[in-house]
């Protein structure tokens, strides 16, 4: 069977106008996955045809705050525009709990007013955060989500996640170098979602900011030779540095290319992936 793969966000965390920040929907049987929550995912999300009250559950591959910026809209907008509102189910790396804490002491002057407005909202937004390590599994409406370690040092912990469907499975990696806990996931799976660089510009320019971010991502390559070693069907790039002009993004498919002999897609955000199951 199929799971669709919507790329929300493909910016990164430089403000970019025609790309939000970081967020992927997986959907699969009956389960709307949301995978990072970066700048403006409600307004992509809204795009895609859905709302915060039907996501399933809110996947953190790690802390960083171009991944979670706009956690605390889907708190908020799913707890005001559902009837009633149901917790939200977010899973993410150890230090989640944490800081869904204190996005929740930042909102309280929000939902205090909220609820002393509205009659009919008498209760807080319900939260229930699970703090993830390698090896754990959840199931969500016939969908299964597998956790492994991922390599983003010195961001740590940091998590990546495989959701299989009747057959299929996708892999979203998030922002790691390749590791044993990355290939562990991608494994015998249909598709790979990865953050990317471009290496081999950064690398070109003369700020140690952007120097710095050279060792705790993959570059297009590496990302490709992941995929090539671990038998990957399709690579799904996003989270672009530099960020290509929409329509563009040839010389990112060129360069994965190189290390990867499957199919390769590479996008703007609301970008839209079908993966079915291989034949055995
Ligand atoms: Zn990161
Ligand atoms: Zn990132």
């Amino acid at each position: 069977m199929a799971i669709g793969i919507t790329l929300l966000g493909t910016g990164s965390p430089l403000p970019d106008p025609l790309r939000a920040g970081p967020s992927t929907l997986v959907q699969a049987g009956g389960a709307n996955l949301l995978v990072d929550a970066g700048r403006g995912v409600l307004m992509r999300l809204a795009a895609a045809g859905l709302g915060p009250g039907q996501i399933t559950a809110v996947l953190i591959t790690h802390l960083h705050s171009d991944h979670l910026t706009d956690l605390n809209d889907v708190i908020t907008t799913r707890w005001i525009t559902s009837f009633p509102a149901t917790p939200l189910i977010i899973l993410g790396p150890p230090g989640t709990a944490n800081v869904v804490d204190h996005l929740m002491a930042m909102l309280s002057a929000d939902i205090s007013y909220r609820i002393h407005h509205h009659d009919d909202l008498t209760d807080p937004p319900v939260v229930h955060v699970t703090e993830c390590v390698a090896g754990m599994k959840f199931e969500f409406d016939e969908v299964t989500v597998s956790i492994d370690e991922t390599d983003h040092r010195p961001v740590e912990p940091s998590i990546g996640f495989r959701i299989d469907h009747e057959g299929a499975g996708v892999v979203l990696a998030g922002d790691t170098i390749p590791c044993e806990g990355l290939d562990r996931l991608c494994s015998g799976a249909d598709a790979l979602v990865h953050t990317a660089i471009r290496a081999d510009i950064v690398a070109t320019i003369p700020m140690q900011r952007m120097q710095d971010i050279l060792d705790y991502h993959s570059s297009v390559e590496q990302a490709a030779q992941t995929a090539q070693r671990c038998g990957v069907g399709t690579l799904i790039l996003t989270h672009y540095v530099p960020a290509f002009a929409p329509g563009e993004g040839q010389d990112w498919r060129d360069l994965a290319a190189t290390e990867f002999t499957g199919r390769i897609e590479v996008g703007d955000d609301l970008h839209h992936v079908t993966v079915t199951a291989a034949q055995p």
